[in-house]
């Protein structure tokens, strides 16, 4: 469907044949309250892993900060095979497929947008939808129907976007925003103790 991303992943099997290469399906359980939404598998992460944020530096952020908080049990070790389980959360990518350079067109988030509302409408018990960075958030009001201008990306803000679902906005936990400040361990957990509040 993305002739791009296509192309990009061919190659890859061809320079890593060993590594998962594909797009990258969500991990957690589809009964989960919580679906996090991130942006797109880093190519020696997600990519070569086949589990969303696993091996990628945003990872090391996001699993021990979701054992903290009881939405994953076990111990995150940046591999699939860690043992490590979702509780009542499941994570997804905005896009499947790794994009060059971590940037994922516009048309390309549009076409996986597909994806993103059959694994929203696939979610019964959903009540709180995890954006992780301004592309996550815009493909969310998307695939439930709100224009982007309706919710203003704020970090650590919930929004109420109908059908009893909240929107929650944070920093991505990326290597850059983390280097640079934007985002700090302790602001990531604050938005985790906004979303256990809610
Ligand atoms: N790995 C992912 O799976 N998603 C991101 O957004 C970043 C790294």
């Amino acid at each position: 469907m993305c002739p791009r991303l296509h192309g990009f992943i061919a190659g890859n099997r061809e320079k890593f044949p060993d590594k998962f290469n594909a797009p990258v399906p969500p991990f957690g359980a589809l009964d989960a309250r919580l679906l996090i939404v991130g942006l797109a598998p880093g190519l020696k992460g997600a990519n070569f892993s086949g589990r969303p944020f696993t091996g990628d530096y945003a990872g090391d952020l996001l699993y021990p900060t979701l054992i903290k908080f009881g939405f994953a049990q076990g111990a995150y070790g940046a591999h699939p095979d860690d043992g490590l389980e979702m509780r009542n959360a499941r994570i997804t990518n905005a896009v499947r497929c790794v994009p060059p350079e971590n940037k994922p067109t516009g048309s390309e988030i549009n076409t996986c947008l597909d994806f993103l509302k059959a694994e929203i409408g696939a979610m019964a018990q959903l009540k709180i939808i995890l954006s992780l960075g301004l592309v996550s958030h815009k493909a969310v009001l998307k695939a439930t129907g709100h224009k982007q201008s309706a919710f203003k990306f704020v970090h650590n803000t919930a929004h109420e976007i109908g059908n009893g679902l909240i929107l929650v906005d944070s920093y991505h936990c990326s290597r850059y925003n983390t280097n640079t400040g934007r985002l700090t361990s302790a602001m990531f957990e604050d938005v985790f103790k906004t979303i256990k509040s809610l």
